[in-house]
């Protein structure tokens, strides 16, 4: 039957299993979607063995329309929903909370006094990260405070406490590896990312017992296998990631300066650094982006809050699109932005201005204006958006950007591509599989097990479309500079003391 792995993709808001043969082309897919919890304004919790049910089904449902058994499948390669945080009993595999997911700010008081007891600078220092609810770290000690039995079982040596990925690890392989690799663990707020260890100063800060942590293994390589019992044959899991390093991983950014931005929800724009790691000061976040083999190699992570979910606005809230790839005709139709900036300010600006009360702002509008530039401008708002993170980067990084590979749902949209190529000013890839987080998964199981290297998988990764620059650079400059304008305009309307 020839070999196939197995990329299990446990995302935010579904689970989705994609089975590759050995020339990495998909050969099935399946995906599910799962409840989200909000029980309180802010929190945000799903329920982890609702997730392992949904990744089984998948997977089974995988198996048969790809016409094959779990025989036929030699490798497995798990990528996650980052950060999101579980913790469960050993002895029984049962979680003893909802597992506390990345966009969950319940723990915002937690860090609100880390901050006011001035701990910034030395978790910057040794993870990489901002103080914020989104990474791991307040999350296990919220849970460990508020969750009955918690501090007891830890010190019964009973507590396990893992992301996304080694809770199905744990359940795959029916409890025998209590394990999380290089990246999932870089997002964590507790791991040191250049002595490459569980950070005892900061797991004291936190009040969190060593005892419960995973242990650290390598992104690429058999780290652990499934039981016979939970999928009825002993196969490796031989690659893990986080899913915004795996859809690095999975554009084959390999070199240093190579840049890939993924639009959806948001955007997420990582930069290989190599095995250098870049500090920066003005908000990007430095991170793991693969371990294979003890070799580290890092990344800077920029992230825009709004950008797809501008356009799902569009649809339902303004409900002047049907649907978002209507965005794409709609733009087209204008000769112009007619002078129209749009700042989808809508939960504040993240990287590179941090404005946590900005809103979001239309100007430049005159009588002439129409839907269809309304639409136009989401749409050269999230080109923008990405401009302002990428000029970081380099500044940041020292390097010069040429290329950028892009992935997500909102990369569809040619006319956003072609914007987003003539305002970078460089050329802009899509690959011919937009499965790129899972893709990135099956490579790192396939290294894993030896049935490729690097340089054969750069082989393998396929162009859909390559859009180049054509715009003036003097249009260019005019443009960029007039949404500078306006973004400087919408911070002034957040600030409502001095206007
Ligand atoms: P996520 O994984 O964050 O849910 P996806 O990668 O599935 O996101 O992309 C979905 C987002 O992309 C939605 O916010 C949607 O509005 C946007 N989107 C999808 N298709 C298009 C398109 N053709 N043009 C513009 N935006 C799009």
């Amino acid at each position: 039957m020839g070999k196939h792995i197995l990329a299990i993709d446990q995302g935010t808001t579904s689970s989705r299993v994609v089975i590759f043969n050995q020339e990495g082309k998909i050969v099935s897919f399946h995906s599910k979607e799962f409840k989200q919890y909000f029980p309180k304004p802010g929190y945000v919790l799903h329920d982890p063995e609702e997730i392992w049910e949904s990744v089984v089904f998948c997977l089974n449902k995988a198996l048969s329309k790809a016409k094959i058994t779990i025989d036929d499948i030699d490798a497995i390669g798990i990528t996650n929903q980052r950060e999101t945080t579980v913790i469960w009993d050993k002895l029984t595999s049962k979680p003893l909370h909802k597992a506390i997911v990345w966009q969950s700010s319940q723990t915002k008081e937690i860090c609100d006094d880390l901050i006011n007891r001035n701990y910034q600078d030395i978790f910057k220092k040794k993870t990489g990260l901002l103080i914020n609810p989104y990474f791991s770290g307040t999350k296990i000690k919220w849970l460990l405070d508020n969750v009955k039995d918690a501090r007891s079982l830890a010190k019964q040596n009973r507590l396990a406490f893992g992301t996304i990925d080694s809770w199905l690890i744990w359940k795959l392989s029916n409890g025998n590896y209590h394990i999380t690799d290089y990246t999932n663990a870089s997002r964590t707020l507790i791991y040191n990312i250049y002595t490459l260890e569980w950070d005892q100063e900061l797991l004291d800060i936190l009040d969190i017992p060593s005892s419960i942590l995973p242990k650290v293994v390598s992104s690429s390589g058999i780290n652990a296998y499934t039981d016979e019992i939970i999928l009825g044959k002993r196969i490796p899991i031989s690659g893990i990631a986080g899913d915004q390093q795996a859809a690095l991983f999975g554009q084959t950014c390999f070199s240093p300066g190579d840049i890939k931005n993924t639009y959806g929800t948001g955007c997420f724009l990582l930069m290989n650094t190599g095995e250098e790691p870049k500090f920066s000061n003005k908000g990007l976040l430095t991170t793991i982006a693969w371990g294979i083999d003890g070799k580290i190699e890092y990344a800077l992570e920029g992230s825009i809050f709004v950008a797809g979910s501008a356009i799902q606005w569009l649809r339902d809230g303004l409900e002047i699109i049907t649907s978002a790839s209507e965005s794409e005709g709609l733009a087209r139709k204008t000769k112009s932005n007619l002078g129209v900036y749009f700042v989808p300010a809508f939960v504040g600006l993240g990287t590179p201005y941090w404005e946590e009360d900005a809103r979001g702002s239309f100007f430049g509008l005159t009588r002439g204006v129409t839907k269809n530039h309304i639409i136009r401008s989401a749409l050269e708002a999230i080109a923008y958006q990405t401009k302002d993170v990428v000029e970081l980067m380099q500044k940041e990084a020292n390097i010069k950007l040429c290329d950028l590979k892009v992935d997500g749902g909102a990369s569809q949209n040619n006319f956003l591509m072609e914007f987003q190529s003539d305002i970078l000013n460089c050329n802009i890839y899509r690959p011919s599989i937009s499965e790129t987080t899972a893709l990135g998964a099956c490579y790192l199981a396939g290294i894993g097990i030896g049935l490729w290297n690097k340089n054969e998988i750069k082989d393998k990764w396929e162009i859909d479309m390559k859009f180049s620059p054509e715009m003036t650079e003097n249009k260019r400059k005019e443009l960029y500079h007039n949404w500078k304008r306006a973004l400087r305009a919408c911070v002034a309307f957040a600030d409502k003391e001095n206007y």
